[in-house]
């Protein structure tokens, strides 16, 4: 249950009675949290949580929910002195997900309330094994009831070890990590895949289907499939070739994102050391400004970032963390909440400016006012390492600058629109030298040089 082992009492084991997974009530009970009343007389087991009741009668294939009717795929059965009530049933009325994997005979089920977060669900060896997308099916005759305002997942992306989920609705995905093999399962209750989806993803008959993912190393298929119709569920599973940690980012902006923290590239604050986040501008489908010979802000931006990353490497006193690290699009929105959700000390976002074709130099850009005295540090370096001509520190009110929690800078490291300026910029030198400075200003701002 939510990616965890029940653990089950002697004789209280799950029984596959006629291809229906049956329960004794005693779990129900303690693992699952419900009420159980058992009637002796009517041999009637009642089943109670928050609003729901269900009222189960042994060797009755029909149960009442509410004061409601419904058939079951297999009557309850009094054994060895317990009573066996189906765990489908159950577990779906009182609003559980259920997944069950054939391969390996296994049941999952993930509670509504499970909280998403960062791996904590699931630990240890919890035995699960083989295909999470094992169609459920709906066997019982139950009436599916009328599934209205469901989200629809538009697309799947993966890149630079984040999977990119977009949706045209706020949703509330439950991610947990499941072993043997590794694996990140994302539930997303209250969703279908939008017509949109299969024009991009191969979606099979049964309403599932799988991207290869060969350019990370970390990953080796993504799968998605409807997962189950009540709700309705979509699950996608990342595949993974070994324990990985992740962070969930959903920010209700049209995308959930689950980054995978490879190579520990994520540090958590409890290293003591502080945590710089470097945001290159742009990238993916968001090229930023064209430069006068065609070429694109956001490769320039991620050179830089890349330069600075090479040199942060080699700082032992501090901790950093990229927005990005390949050509991939990143929401505004998601650059400011990494670096807040990481507690970051500073963060700095590289960009080129535009404009007219005379205009030339470097600025520097923040919007609150706790920002200045970084900025105003940054900004010398920036004038240092790039040569060019000091177009000063300035206040607008910019997303990462404005949104973002801590001492926040956006650099304009010279102006794509002008010849000489973007001759410049593109060079090697150039870039190691803004990227230098740029170490330089943080090492000076956090008191380490
Ligand atoms: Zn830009």
């Amino acid at each position: 249950m939510n990616g965890e082992a029940l653990n089950l009492p002697k004789n209280g084991q799950v029984q596959n009675v006629k291809g229906n997974v049956m329960i004794p009530i005693r779990v129900v009970m303690e693992e699952l949290g419900f009420d159980v009343d058992w009637e002796k007389r009517t041999r009637t087991v009642t089943i109670k949580q928050s609003d729901t009741t269900i009222k189960l009668v042994v060797n009755q294939a029909s149960a009442t929910v509410n004061g409601k009717k419904l058939a079951l795929g297999a009557a309850p059965i009094l054994k060895e002195d317990t009573t066996l009530v189906p765990l489908r049933f159950v577990s779906e009325q009182m609003g559980l997900t259920v997944g069950w994997d054939n391969a390996t005979k296994t049941v999952y089920l993930i509670t509504p309330d499970h909280g998403s977060g960062n791996g904590n669900g699931i630990e240890g060896n919890t035995g699960n094994t083989g295909s999470d997308n094992g169609s459920p099916g709906n066997g019982s005759g139950i009436p599916v009831p009328e599934q209205q305002n469901l989200a629809g997942v538009k697309g799947i992306g993966f890149d630079a070890n984040r999977l990119i989920i977009a949706v045209d609705k706020n949703v509330t995905p439950d991610v947990f990590h499941l072993t043997g093999p590794d694996r990140i399962v994302i539930d997303i209750p209250n969703a279908r895949f939008d017509e949109s989806f299969s024009s991009n993803h191969s979606l099979d008959a049964f309403q599932a289907g799988f991207m290869d993912i060969n350019d990370y190393p970390d990953v080796t298929k993504i799968r998605y499939s409807q997962f189950s119709d009540n709700p309705s569920t979509i699950r996608i599973v990342m595949d993974l070739s070994g324990a990985r940690n992740y962070s969930l980012l959903n920010a209700n902006d049209g995308y959930v994102i689950i980054d995978l923290n490879v190579d520990q590239s994520y540090p958590s604050k409890g290293s003591g050391k502080p945590l710089v986040v470097i945001d290159a501008g742009h990238g993916g489908t968001d090229p930023g400004a064209i430069s006068v010979t065609k070429k694109k802000e956001k490769d320039l931006n991620l050179s830089i970032v890349k330069k600075v990353e090479a040199l942060l490497k080699k700082e032992t006193q501090l901790d950093y963390v990229l927005t990005r690290s390949t050509d991939v699009y990143v929401t505004l929105q998601d650059r400011a909440k990494l670096a807040n959700n990481l507690n970051a000390d500073v963060f700095v976002s590289i960009h080129a400016n535009s404009g007219s074709a005379t205009a030339s130099g470097v600025e520097t850009y923040y919007t609150r006012q706790e920002s200045v005295p970084f900025a105003n540090v940054m900004h010398k370096y920036l004038v240092k390492s790039s040569g060019l001509s000091d177009r000063k520190v300035r206040a607008k009110s910019l997303h990462v600058t404005r949104e973002t929690t801590m001492p926040a800078v956006l650099l304009e490291v010279g102006y794509l629109s002008n010849k000489s300026d973007e001759a410049l910029l593109y060079t090697e030198k150039f870039q190691n030298s803004v990227a230098q400075g740029v170490v330089d200003g943080i090492k000076e701002y956090l008191g380490l040089k």
